[in-house]
Formats: C-alpha cells, structure tokens, sequence
C-alpha cells in the first residue's frame, strides 16, 4: 500500500488546517509542478504545512507521519532494537556519547538517535531496552531519522501499542533526494541497461565461491559445486537526476529479465525493459571503488495503471 503514507499526512493537514484533503492535495500537486516535480510528495506536503502555518508541535504522530525536517516531534513507539553506545571526542575535547534505538508503532519504524547523556544514561542502565514501550518528546527530525538533543526527553511509558510494524520501510523520494543508507521507493524510467554480469556463489553460505584449479572454493565450506548467480545494471532517471542500479538475480524477475543461456532473448528482455517506469523500491550505497552513490533494487513494480488515470484524472 504504497499510497498509505501521503494519504495519512494530508488527513494530518487537512485536520489541522481545516482544509478539505482534496483541497490540500491540489495545492500539494500545484507545488510539485512548480518546482518541476523536483521534490517529492512527502517533501510537497511538509512545504504546504509550513505554508499553513501548522505546526505538529505537540501533537502526537505515527511514525509514518514523520517527515524530513519536522521539529518537536512526539510519537509513542516500542523498542525493537538498541545499538550498543559509543564515545567520542568532541571538538572541545570533551567525551560525548550517542546511541541509536530503533522504534516501531503499528504504522512504521524508524531509526532514532540519542545525542544527550541523561537519555542515554537510560539505555545504559536498561531501563529503555527491546520491547519496552517509549514516549519520545521534543525531537527532530534529520533526513529520515529521528534525532533527540538535550531538549528532547525518552520515557517508558504504559501506553499500549498494536501489532507494530518491523519490516523494511521505503519512503518515496525523488532521485535528486537520494542520500546513503535510504531505504526508498523511486518512480522512473529505465534509460540504459547494461550486459548482466555473473559470479558464483557457495550453495551452503550463498557468499562469493572463488574460481581455483578448476573447480570453486568457498572460505568457509571449502570444495563446492557453485551457483551461477546473475546481477545486472540499469541505469534510471525520473527527471531530477539518474542513478545507476543494481538488481541481483532473485530481484531479475520483476524487472522481466529471466532469461540468461539465450542470448537473442536475453536481448529482447532488455529491449522490452528499456524506455518502462517503474516503482524501485531498494537501499542506497556508496560504490566504494567509484565513490558514487549505487541504488540496489529490491522489488521493482509495475506502474498500476488505475493509480496513474487517478493521478491525470485529479
Ligand atoms: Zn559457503
């Protein structure tokens, strides 16, 4: 239910606002075509808030409502994981101390990062751990993460919480709004596809098999009879910016690439995929050999074609 988020945030405003949803929905669109579909919906949306004057202060939110850039943010969550704290050095050379926890409600998840002693103190007397529910109050946040400074508090808390919600979350972003680690879900077009590459993997462990006296070898298995394992890279733009990508082959399929022995179909796949738009949904990494960021798809999903004459028809 890729819609679900945006549709939940403009409730938000059009609650707040006293504005029709419809009403809110126009002007976000209206927004998004004047600066050229640059931003995304989620990043309209937040920019048509501001405009209003609302303010989410105080209210509480789901976490799928928070957005890039909100402040004081409060939102009620359980515990589903905690990084151990670090220490580091200032630039005054004192020690400072940060601690990541990753908080689920029934809508999403999120990562939240602890930069103040007292609330890191919590985690590390264990009274904030997994599956304790929190109340987070005054946060912020910073990219798609929400950070809490010393103005910002955690406490347990009693209140109950429903069947929250811990898979991956992909929020929708444009390319040009790509940073590292995103886990995000693009609309573009493929405007290149390259010749898939192979390499083999260890049947057991899956991990790279290497190529020796005629046979493969895997560091951990030793001696095994390899799978040949496909990856291939398509380069997308949705208007803003490209990004190269990668899909391995468990993820080929929905891009309509499943033919790898006969060449003359392999290339009719890849004619067929050239020119579509498509929903990525994937992680953004750093390709360390060139430095540039490296989108790897995850899923990608065809444009559902009732959902785009709903968008032409508003
Ligand atoms: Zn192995």
């Amino acid at each position: 239910m890729p819609m679900e988020n945006y549709e939940r945030i403009i409730e938000k405003i059009s609650k707040l606002s006293n504005i029709p949803s419809q009403e809110i929905e126009r002007k976000i669109e209206a927004k998004r075509a004047k600066l050229s579909g640059l931003i995304s919906r989620e990043g309209a949306a937040q920019v048509i808030a501001a405009e209003l004057g609302i303010s989410f202060d105080n209210e509480k939110l789901k976490i799928e409502e928070l957005l890039p850039g909100m402040r004081k943010v409060n939102v009620v969550g359980k515990v589903i994981g905690v990084s151990p704290v670090r220490t580091f050095k200032t630039k005054k050379g004192d020690d400072g101390k940060v601690a990541n926890l990753f908080l689920a409600d029934e809508t999403s998840n999120i990562k939240v990062v602890l930069w103040d002693t007292n609330n890191i103190h919590l985690i590390e007397t264990g009274e904030i751990a997994e599956n304790v529910v929190v109340e987070i109050s005054n946060g912020s946040m910073r990219d798609n993460e929400l950070h809490l400074g010393s103005f910002s508090a955690i406490k347990a808390t009693n209140d109950s919480i429903g069947e929250i919600k811990t898979g991956k979350v992909f929020r929708e972003k444009t390319i040009s709004e790509l940073k590292n680690s995103d886990n995000v879900r693009v609309r573009a077009f493929v405007v290149q596809t390259f010749e898939p590459r192979f390499f083999y993997v260890c049947p057991s462990c899956k991990k790279k098999a290497v190529q020796e006296d005629g046979g493969f070898v895997c560091a951990e298995h030793g001696k095994v009879s390899a799978e040949k394992r496909a990856l291939l890279n398509i380069i997308i733009d949705d208007g803003t910016e490209t990004i190269k990508t990668v899909a391995f082959q468990d993820n080929l399929a929905s891009l309509g690439i499943t033919e790898f022995e006969n060449m003359e179909e392999l290339i009719n796949q890849r004619e067929k995929l050239l020119g579509k738009e498509m929903f990525f949904h994937g992680t953004v990494r750093n390709n360390k050999l060139f430095n540039t960021p490296e989108f790897i798809i995850e899923k990608a999903e065809d444009i559902d074609s009732d959902l785009l004459i709903k968008e032409l028809e508003n």
